[in-house]
């Protein structure tokens, strides 16, 4: 059974006059455990997959499940908390907010649900910055940190809802070789105790550690076994 489900996804983008089909037929299921990621040139439709996968969009024709939940008919309010259930979001940027600290920025997602105490909260917290080996900053903030150490946060921040799936658009784009490598470590290490992640990279290096990879090419999946030049597939 899996937990996420695409089939015949397409999402079309209409302005004044042109209309760009960012993504056909895009269909794949992504079972619990699994370590997928989505590669291919700029403007193949990377980030639009990941918004429709976030829920922060919805796909023009085709059908999106979440554990078995289809999302097509979900009223923004209804979208929002799945989202927040079922989604944790990394950044290339890491975006974490600068006047909270460590502890504050993760704790966030966990403020957005009443039905916890503080006390349960903060164990969460902890749990998560556990998880990425930043416990001892808690109480640091952003200008603190260098950019591998916010990434770890911004790790804790995704999974202390503990999401279904944990999508993480380039994490390694803003560091430097050494760094991206630690995060790419540590999302492997993460998924080997069971998280299920998507990763969109640019860096084959990193696409090939996943379990499999959804190569895109002008809105379409490719067969990794086709040869990416357009020429060359005759
Ligand atoms: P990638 O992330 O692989 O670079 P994108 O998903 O950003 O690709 O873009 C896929 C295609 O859809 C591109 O042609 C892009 O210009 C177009 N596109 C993306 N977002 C929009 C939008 N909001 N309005 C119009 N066109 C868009
Ligand atoms: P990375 O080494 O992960 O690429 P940087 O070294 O570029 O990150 O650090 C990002 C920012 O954080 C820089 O402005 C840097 O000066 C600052 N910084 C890094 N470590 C500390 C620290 N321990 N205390 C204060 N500022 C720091």
């Amino acid at each position: 059974h899996p937990i996420i489900s695409l089939q015949n996804v397409g999402k079309i983008f209409r302005t004044d006059e042109i209309e760009t089909h960012a993504l056909s037929e895009i269909q794949f299921d992504i079972k619990e455990g699994e370590f997928i990621s989505i590669a291919g040139p700029s403007g193949c439709g990377k980030s639009t997959l990941l918004s429709i996968l976030g829920l922060l969009d919805v796909p023009t024709v085709g059908s999106y499940r979440i554990n078995g939940e289809s999302t097509e008919d979900l009223d923004l309010d209804q979208r929002a908390l799945l989202r927040c259930k079922s989604i944790g979001f990394v950044f290339q940027a890491f975006n974490l907010i600068g006047d909270l600290s460590v502890f504050e920025n993760v704790e966030l997602p966990l403020t957005y649900r009443n039905d916890l105490s503080r006390e349960a909260r903060k164990r969460k917290v902890e749990t998560a910055l556990e998880k990425v080996g930043m416990a001892h900053r808690q109480r640091h903030f952003r200008g603190q940190l260098s950019g591998g150490q916010q990434q770890r946060v911004a790790v804790a921040r995704a999974l202390v809802c503990e999401p279904t799936l944990l999508l993480a658009d380039e994490p390694t784009g803003n560091l430097d070789s050494k760094n991206g490598e630690a995060v790419i470590q540590l999302l492997n290490e993460l998924n080997e105790q069971g998280t299920t992640i998507c990763m969109v990279t640019h860096d084959t290096r990193y696409a090939d550690l996943a379990d499999r990879v959804i190569q895109l090419f002008d809105g379409k999946m490719v067969d990794e076994q086709i040869p990416m030049h357009p020429m060359a597939a005759n």
